[in-house]
Order: structure tokens, then C-alpha cells, then sequence
């Protein structure tokens, strides 16, 4: 099927309230202009040079994310432009993000990665260590980040029974988060969870942002 045919299938089976982020990692630029296209407008990238090359030579109407784990000092390049950093599994990382939007004016939001699966090489944070840093005196001396919420990636299984624990809970830990230290916050709401293989599991269990890769794109070469 065509890029664009898989957008709009996508985009017609889940609710309107979750977004699609088109992961378009190791993709062509013309395969991302196909998608633009059809009129998907949010693309994730996991490199932080394919991102910046993608930024400058695709239309500027894109919403550029990086759903990927991000080093500290490469915030720098993406600083200026990057619409939403998914995986933010550090206090250390968050102010470098917050001191990078600073110099350039901005507030960039960001979401929390939370360890939900069962591997050993998965980054992010548990519970306790989120607690840890909402709690810090640095974090709440933090003015140019915004925090909108959780995000999560399963095992990679095919137990779905698993897999659907695992995104349930996301969404406890979210709750929880949100009554303690965002109740008045309407920022706070975005859970980031569901993949190409599972994120039909991952809309019923409570997921405010899906992030499909192969599923638009075809399978990845590497
Ligand atoms: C690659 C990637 C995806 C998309 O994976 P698909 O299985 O191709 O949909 C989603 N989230 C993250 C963090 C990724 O690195």
C-alpha cells in the first residue's frame, strides 16, 4: 500500500483525540513529503543529525519530535525548532533542555520516559525516580520546559497480555502524577504510548499519542 493510503487508514480507525506521530526514522525526504501530503503534519526522528538535516529541508510547517534517547550535548542542535522531546529519563538531561530553550527564547515540552517493559536495555525512569525530580528544588526552578505528560514503550512481545499491562500501567503512574503534581495543569495530559505492532492496544488502554513507524513507512533497512 501507498504512504498515504496507510496515513489515512491510520488516521480513520483511532479516535480523533490521539495524535499520529509519523515515525519517519531512516526514511527519504520524499517519502516524508508523501505523508505531508495526505496531510500529516508531526514526524518523530531518533537521530538527532537526520532530524536537524530533515528540519532544513522540509516544509516549515512540520512538527518535528524526537522520540529517541537524547544526549545532552546534542540538545543544542535541536533546541531552535523541536516540537516535543518524548523521552526525557533524567534531571541532568531536563536542565540541559531547559538552559538550550532558554538562550533560544522558548519553552520546549517534553514528556517523561517511564520504564514499563521487562528488558534490561529499555532507558527510563520508575516511579520513585520521577517522584525524585518533581520533587527537586532544581526542577521547580526550571521556567522553560513544559511538562505534558508520559511516555512509554512495551516489551517487545507478542503477548499481548503483557503488553497491555504494561500500557496499563503507564496510564496509573500517570494518574497518579497528575493527581499529586499537575491536578491543576491542563498541559499535563499526553500519554505517548503504541507502536506499529500495538498501538490499538496501547489507544484502549488510555494513549493520547501513538508513535507508527513501518506500519506508514514500510519495514526499516538499516
Ligand atoms: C522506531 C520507533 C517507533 C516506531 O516503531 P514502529 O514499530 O516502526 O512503528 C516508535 N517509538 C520509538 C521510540 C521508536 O524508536
Amino acid at each position: 500500500m501507498k504512504i498515504s493510503e496507510n496515513i489515512i487508514q491510520i488516521l480513520n480507525e483511532i479516535p480523533k483525540n490521539v495524535k499520529l506521530v509519523a515515525v519517519s526514522k531512516t526514511k527519504p525526504n520524499e517519502n516524508i513529503l508523501e505523508a505531508y501530503n495526505a496531510g500529516q503534519r508531526i514526524f518523530g526522528e531518533n537521530k538527532v543529525q537526520d532530524l536537524v538535516k530533515k528540519f532544513e529541508e522540509l516544509p516549515n510547517d512540520i512538527q518535528w519530535h524526537f522520540i529517541g534517547h537524547l544526549q545532552t550535548n546534542k540538545v543544542k542542535f535541536i533546541a531552535c525548532f523541536v516540537g516535543l522531546i518524548h523521552a526525557v529519563d533524567s534531571l541532568n538531561l531536563l536542565e540541559k533542555i531547559n538552559s538550550e530553550a532558554k538562550k533560544n527564547n522558548r519553552i520546549i515540552d517534553i514528556l517523561f520516559q517511564i520504564y514499563i517493559a521487562e528488558e534490561e536495555s529499555k532507558f527510563g525512569l520508575d516511579y520513585i525516580e520521577l517522584i525524585e525530580i518533581l520533587n527537586s528544588e532544581v526542577y521547580c526552578n526550571l521556567k522553560n520546559v513544559n511538562v505534558v505528560g508520559l511516555m512509554g514503550m512495551a516489551t517487545y512481545t507478542d503477548n499481548i497480555h503483557q503488553i497491555r499491562k504494561e500500557f496499563a500501567s503507564l496510564k496509573e503512574t500517570f494518574q497518579k502524577v497528575k493527581q499529586t503534581y499537575f491536578l491543576d495543569n491542563d498541559n499535563f495530559k499526553e500519554i505517548s504510548m503504541g507502536m506499529s505492532g500495538d498501538y490499538k492496544i496501547a489507544i484502549e488502554e488510555g494513549s493520547t499519542m501513538i508513535r507508527v513507524g513501518s506500519n506508514i513507512f514500510g519495514e526499516r533497512n538499516y
